[in-house]
């Protein structure tokens, strides 16, 4: 891969001496869903397919970006001063992809880490996951392009910081109102493990991810989340009114605080029907995602599996962020041979299914899941076989 990248560098900017190349993982979420912004628990790995990035300093204030996942786009530039004089959700931004990565030097300005990016540099990437499909390649970008800032002027930065810049830039310059549990899967990956995160606290905990003969597979819908967004703030703000009816008679901060019993006794202040089924998701899903911590521990895959398939029910049912695209996926999986759990991964609406698989099914798994899924959409799908990987590193 290293050869690859220095070889597109040269084609791009007709040089390659001095240019290190750089990998930063995807991710994936194994189960707990719409739990991060209601202060609950997630529980991702990395992945070992994820953004390439190739990189050498300038001696001048010049950046160049460039990207072989969007060559249309050729060579975008900017500069430190540009960078440094711009605000948070600034006029400044291209709208391109390339805000990514320069909403990530502008967090670093930002932290005041700027007398060391004292100047610019060229850059070229190449992801080799979907964009756009749940799988995070923005986190996976951005975290990269911190990881090449830290490393080539030599800024004192942990991982675990990383993750925070690299939210806040997407937060307040990208302008998407993500919580942190992608950067921070992506900066914290450990090969052959997930992550168990609490949201609200930051504390997290690696557990085996011993699989065995089993694999995990990615089945990408290939549906874009075209009404996500908007439907992404409903939710939030669905969930953020149940917490302010709860708190009227109990003392919490979060749903992440609720008990399912405390859920089920205090739920009637809530009212509105919609309302208590957002949050009822909330809380059952954050309490589903301890559970599958506390069984990847013990090695109990199958508890594992049937905590996935309930959290896709949930996200059906009661949060209703599915559609047909993930239902038809998830519906056709469970009744493959072989299947130890399915479920929709990341914000839904399109996107990804996320699928542990014995690893004698997966060529008919794959097979008949993507024939049922044209059939009933008229779309095809798209399957990866993943594994967990290492957070960011130099090649
Ligand atoms: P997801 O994070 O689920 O993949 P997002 O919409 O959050 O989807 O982020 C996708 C966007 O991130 C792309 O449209 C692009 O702007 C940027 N991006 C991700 N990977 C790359 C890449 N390899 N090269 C350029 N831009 C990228
Ligand atoms: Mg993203």
């Amino acid at each position: 891969m290293k050869d690859k990248l220095l070889k597109w560098f040269k084609d791009v900017y007709n040089y390659n001496d001095g240019v290190q190349v750089y990998f930063a993982p995807g991710r994936v979420n194994l189960i707990g869903e719409h739990t991060d912004y209601n202060g609950g628990h997630v529980f991702p790995c990395a992945l070992e397919i994820g953004t390439y990035g190739a990189a050498r300093l300038r001696s001048d204030r010049i950046f160049r970006f460039y990207s072989m996942n969007f060559p249309e786009k050729g060579i975008i530039y900017s500069s430190l001063d540009e960078i440094l004089s711009a605000g948070v959700l600034s006029s400044n931004r291209k709208n391109a992809w390339a805000d990514y990565p320069i909403g990530v030097l502008w967090a670093f300005a930002r932290h005041s880490f700027m007398p060391k990016i004292d100047r610019g540099m060229d850059i070229l990437f190449f992801g080799d996951i979907p964009n756009g499909s749940g799988l995070s390649s923005s986190a996976s970008i951005e975290v990269l392009m911190a990881y090449i800032a830290k490393d080539l002027y030599d800024i004192d930065i942990s991982l675990k910081d990383i993750s925070l810049l690299t939210q806040y830039a997407e937060n307040k310059y990208v302008g998407v109102n993500c919580g942190i549990m992608d950067q921070f899967a992506v900066a914290m990956g450990k090969k052959d493990h997930a992550i168990f995160l609490n949201t609200s606290t930051l504390e997290y905990e690696y557990a085996p991810l011993n699989l065995k003969n089993k694999k995990i597979i990615i089945a990408n819908s290939n549906k874009k989340r075209g009404l996500n967004e908007s439907k992404y703030n409903e939710r939030r703000s669905e969930c953020e009114e149940a917490l302010r009816r709860l708190q009227t008679v109990i003392n919490i901060k979060t749903l992440g605080d609720l008990s399912r019993e405390e859920f089920e006794t205090h739920k009637d202040v809530i009212k509105e029907e919609t309302l208590i089924r957002r949050a009822k998701h909330a809380v059952y899903e954050n309490q589903r995602t301890k559970e599958a911590f506390e069984a990847l521990k013990k090695d109990d895959i199958k508890k594992f599996g049937l905590l996935m398939k309930e959290s896709h029910i949930s996200l059906r049912d009661d949060y209703e962020v599915t559609g047909l695209n993930l239902d038809t996926l998830f519906e056709a999986a469970i009744l493959q041979d072989g299947v130890i759990g399915a479920r929709m991964t990341g914000a839904g609406f399109g996107g990804c299914t996320v699928n542990i698989v014995d690893e004698e099914c997966v060529g008919a798994f794959m097979e008949n899941v993507g024939r049922i899924y044209e059939e009933k959409t008229g779309m095809k799908a798209d399957f990866y076989a993943v594994k967990s990987g290492d957070g960011p590193y130099r090649l």
